[in-house]
């Protein structure tokens, strides 16, 4: 048994500050007296202990003190994305048989037609208030939140993360990023991601302050940045860029306050993490997962310019280890430890998730001779061409390194001769000919990887979590090439 995170921090460190969010602060015993009231109001409107609820809304402060009364209840919360269409949402309703939805007024609107019971924020928060025994001790086993993977390779999944896999998450994520009391993390990842769940976790662990962003405001954040207001920061590939973009822009170097940059959910492009060393900017590239309750590996600082390119080791207490390998050491990433979901719910629920404790990603990667991972790209998305292994990352990475190129996507095409050749979709930021990219490809890639053709476009296919989605480029594809 281990105590309720959130009376135990009210308890450790009731006076420090806990949330800052549109200028407003609140400390942890204020965070927490707010979320033991939400949890009356909660029962007043019939919501049990231990029920499976889903919950919806943008990232402010009624949110956190939602989902703390969730915890405080020992519910499983579905976390659900409000960026997803309403056909998702309903997908994820169904799969999860989540009792209720809890929603934020202004989602009310995402909620599936035939969804047959849901409470809006302002209806709990007006709620009078029914007297419920808050457990003040938890078990490593039960499930905190449930979160659907982001559905690049295919249906969503839903994920168990339990109290176990949370707190090992943490715990491992601190031995390694060190801790002192006025860290403080700016959250402009959405808390329905395991990106800014997790922010909300390690507050509660180590407690720290968390300033959370409603939304992602490159503007808004450089200026925090260059004055050093937060010391942390969780990035993807595409936010790290505008903040890039933004610092540049002002001339402006990163203030020494300011520490790390973690960036993760997907490949961060070479080209990002040399502008950032020009910036003073210090970002440690993560591997993780929806199923490994955040990051698995990172690299460390020190470590980011001469293993340029790589997730770094994997953090205490989780092993990794690369299965079947071939001849370049290449194979897919399995993950072992405490962080590692017990399993899917749902469709998948009868999926095992992992083979004698090891989970098998889906993610091809290899480990260099020092031990460091490097994750080369989904097993799903590899492009076989006259026998020779092609990986849309690498051609992206090239595109991307061109000035005139804003995003780059690379799938796969049947072809008579070759089984399959990689086609480069590209979004440009600036008028080029596709002849000089062509060049610019052929210069920098071996013949076989250049792509054999390039195709402007408009915007990529992305999902609900900004990803690129290769399997929707496929559907691109022209006929008559
Ligand atoms: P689904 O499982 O439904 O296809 P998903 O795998 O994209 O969706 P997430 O759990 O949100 O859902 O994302 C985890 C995946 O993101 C990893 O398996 C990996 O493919 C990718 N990823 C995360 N970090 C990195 C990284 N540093 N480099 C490359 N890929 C990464
Ligand atoms: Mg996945």
């Amino acid at each position: 048994m281990y105590p309720n995170w959130i009376l135990q921090r009210a308890y450790l460190t009731p006076l420090r500050s806990a949330l800052t969010y549109e200028g407003q602060t609140w400390t942890f015993q204020e965070l927490n007296e707010l979320s033991m009231k939400r949890a009356r109001q909660l029962t007043a409107l019939g919501i049990k202990q231990k029920d499976r609820i889903a919950i919806m809304g943008p990232s402010t402060t009624g949110l956190v003190v939602m989902i703390y009364a969730c915890m405080h209840l020992q519910c499983e919360m579905v976390m659900l994305n409000r960026r997803l269409s309403r056909s998702e949402i309903a997908y994820q309703l169904e799969d999860s048989e989540a009792v209720t939805v809890l929603v934020a007024d202004e989602d009310a609107e995402k909620i599936p037609t035939n969804t047959l019971s849901y409470h809006l924020f302002s209806t709990v928060e007006n709620s009078f208030e029914q007297v419920v025994d808050i457990a003040k001790e938890w078990t490593l086993t039960q499930t905190t939140s449930i979160m659907y993977t982001s559905g690049t390779t295919g249906f969503p999944k839903g994920v168990r993360q339990t109290v176990g896999n949370h707190q090992a998450s943490a715990t491992a994520s601190v031995l390694n990023l060190g801790l002192q009391a006025d860290d403080t993390w700016l959250c402009a990842v959405p808390l329905f991601h395991i990106s800014g769940f997790s922010i909300l976790v390690r507050s509660l662990l180590y407690g720290n302050k968390v300033q959370l962003y409603e939304n992602f405001d490159a503007d808004a954040i450089a200026q925090n940045i260059i004055e050093g207001a937060a010391t942390y920061m969780s990035v993807v590939a595409v936010t790290l860029e505008r903040i890039l973009h933004a610092l540049e822009q002002r001339n402006a170097l990163a203030s020494p306050q300011f520490k790390m940059l973690l960036a993760g959910g997907g490949p961060v492009p070479k080209d990002y993490l040399t502008r950032a060393s020009a910036l003073n900017l210090a970002v440690a590239q993560t591997y993780g997962m929806t199923e490994t309750s955040s990051q698995t590996a990172t690299l460390a600082s020190e470590d980011a310019m001469q293993k340029i390119g790589s997730a770094g080791k994997p953090l205490f207490f989780n092993q990794i280890k690369i299965s079947e390998p071939n001849a370049q050491g290449e194979g897919e990433i399995c993950i072992r430890g405490p962080h590692v979901t017990p399993g899917y719910i749902g469709r998948f629920a009868q999926k095992s998730s992992t083979i004698e404790g090891w989970l098998h990603t889906g993610d091809i990667g290899y480990m260099d001779e020092d031990g460091y991972l490097f994750v080369v790209d989904r097993r799903a998305d590899l492009i076989i061409s006259g026998g020779e292994n092609i990986y849309p990352a690498e051609i992206e990475n090239v595109l991307l390194a061109h000035s005139a190129v804003q995003e780059a996507g690379v799938c796969g095409m049947d072809h008579p001769q070759w089984g399959q050749v990689p086609i480069a979709f590209v979004v440009l930021k600036e008028q080029i000919s596709i002849e000089l990219l062509h060049a610019f490809c052929q210069l920098k890639l071996a013949k076989y990887k250049v792509p054999k053709e390039i195709i402007v476009i408009d915007e990529l296919p992305r999902n609900g979590a900004n990803k690129l989605l290769r399997r929707k480029l496929v559907e691109l594809l022209p006929s008559d090439i």
